[in-house]
């Protein structure tokens, strides 16, 4: 059984995810030549909502629109979406509204890590912004290579936000699961580790950091 998020528990949601990334504005490591961040490039990353999230979006203003697909992989693209969910678009980034972003354009570029024992641990970067553009031998989203720029207080909102994102939807911790535990089983090939970025009540917990990988 899905347990579809209310538009008041995604008010709240984004009331827990309003502390900045970083110090700087990190645009500016991957702004394109018209001035638009890579992760705000509905080509590079079309945002999915869930759809109460879109609606209550809607009510605050008209920054977001339900994503028209153009092409045939924009087609299939839309078929992954779970049934609560709905892929969307804004106006750009000249029009963005700082409180009218979405959850997920709030916690770009991480998602929760679980540690071998399936406990979530910290936060990682999403997979796919980890790899490394053949173009300019750089991963997508720069601060894959700062996770020392990134700010505790963020990490800390964020581990609050995820940890009751995946209490109140078990889809969503299964995800997780699943996709940390691809990224233990790539680590074993590669030997490449990933970094993840512990909340402070994590920092000194010997049973978190022998478990990690
Ligand atoms: S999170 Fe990454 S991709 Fe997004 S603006 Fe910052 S550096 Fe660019
Ligand atoms: S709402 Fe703002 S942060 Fe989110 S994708 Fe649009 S321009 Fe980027």
């Amino acid at each position: 059984m899905r347990y579809s998020l209310t538009e008041e528990e995604i008010d709240y949601y984004l009331t827990l995810l309003n502390e900045e990334l970083t110090t700087y504005d990190c645009g500016t490591l991957c702004k394109n030549d018209k001035g638009v961040p890579l992760c705000c490039i509905v080509d590079e990353a079309v945002p999915l909502l869930y759809k109460t999230e879109l609606s209550c979006l809607m009510k605050k203003g008209d920054l977001w629109f339900a994503f028209k697909p153009k092409t045939k992989e924009d087609r299939e693209l839309i078929k992954t979406a779970d049934s609560d969910q709905v892929f969307a678009e804004c106006k750009g980034v000249s029009h963005c509204v700082r409180t009218q972003r979405s959850l997920c354009c709030r916690t770009f570029p991480l998602e929760p890590y679980l540690d071998k024992r399936n406990i979530f641990a910290g936060l990682t970067f999403l997979e796919e912004f980890m790899k490394v553009d053949k173009k300019n031998n750089l991963p997508k989203c720069p601060m894959t290579l700062r996770p020392q720029d990134i700010r505790q207080e963020f990490v800390d909102a964020h581990f609050t936000f995820w940890e009751k994102l995946m209490f109140r939807r078990p889809e969503e911790f299964a995800t997780y699961k699943d996709t940390s535990k691809k990224a233990r089983a790539k680590i074993k090939r590669t030997g490449v580790k990933i970094p993840v970025l512990l909340p402070s009540h994590h920092k000194n917990r010997k049973d978190i950091l022998d478990n990690l990988f």
